[in-house]
């Protein structure tokens, strides 16, 4: 007797998790769903077209936490968003709020928590609120959200180490700060190795892989509600980190000055 494996079959009804060598037990979307607006809000306006999903196991579903929720509370109310964000945030994000006790956003989503009026323009001023947002859970959000566009964007696994910066957040620590322009500088400039703007619904959520560099590094970018960036580098297993000399003085707080494209960083 011969036993024969049909590849194909096993290819196609044997899915495993983005995250993980688990076996995936359901789909989850990537970005979570509750970032993109209802149509029972926009009064019939599609905004979830074509929403990217991915294989995932029990264990890397987030969607069965309230990291989800967690990360649109996060990213709609930011102050700069486009008109979708602001309406997202006063439509199903409130609801959400309204839900909670009346601490939860001090204590789950921005630490330190002021109201403030912010200029917005030379006679424009807003409230608003400031405080320290919750990194380490942003992190995990953005982690799953990286490995997951991974894995839509090239079928398979990234494994290696990712690294996330936020372009919209102001870091006390001036050389963060100023990195954090940086990435953002070299990201914006480097049009050879970008790969086209994805994303159906472009004023929740676009995203922009770029092409391996020399090394075999690359970035993605992300953009939502218009404004809201995040960068996101990966650095897969294989590759081994380029000595960079101005990254070796920049990180060991020697002064370092770098122009690019005419405008000048200057780190410690
Ligand atoms: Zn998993």
């Amino acid at each position: 007797m011969r036993l024969e494996v049909d590849n194909d079959f096993t290819n196609k009804s044997i899915q495993k998790c983005y995250m993980c060598e688990n076996i995936a037990t359901s789909q989850e979307h990537v970005p979570p769903k509750c970032l993109f607006p209802e149509q029972k809000d926009t009064r019939g306006i599609d905004f979830r077209k074509n929403l990217i999903k991915i294989p995932s196991c029990d264990i890397h579903n987030m969607s069965k936490s309230d990291d989800d929720e967690f990360l649109m509370l996060s990213l709609s109310g930011i102050i700069t968003n486009n008109i979708i964000g602001q309406f997202h945030f006063l439509t199903k994000s409130n609801r959400a709020i309204q839900r909670k006790s009346k601490d939860f956003i001090s204590k789950q989503i921005l630490k330190n928590l002021k109201v403030v009026d912010l200029k917005i323009s030379e006679k424009q001023f807003k409230p608003a609120a400031i405080g320290h947002p919750n990194i380490e859970r942003l992190n995990s959000c953005f982690e799953h959200i990286a490995y997951g566009l991974y894995y839509h964007e090239y079928n398979t696994r990234f494994e290696g180490e990712i690294k996330i910066f936020y372009g919209f957040l102001e870091y006390t620590d001036q050389y963060f700060q100023t990195l954090k322009k940086f990435i953002k500088k070299r990201f914006d400039i480097d049009d050879e190795l970008k790969l086209p703007k994805k994303g159906d619904n472009n004023l929740v959520f676009n995203y922009e892989f770029q092409k391996p560099d020399n090394f075999g590094l690359f970035s993605v970018k992300l953009v939502f509600y218009g404004t809201t960036e995040i960068f996101i580098s990966f650095k897969p297993e294989n590759v081994k980190e380029p000595v960079d000399l101005a990254m070796m003085l920049m990180k060991n707080g020697i002064k370092t000055i770098i122009n690019l494209d005419n405008e000048r960083f200057e780190f410690n």
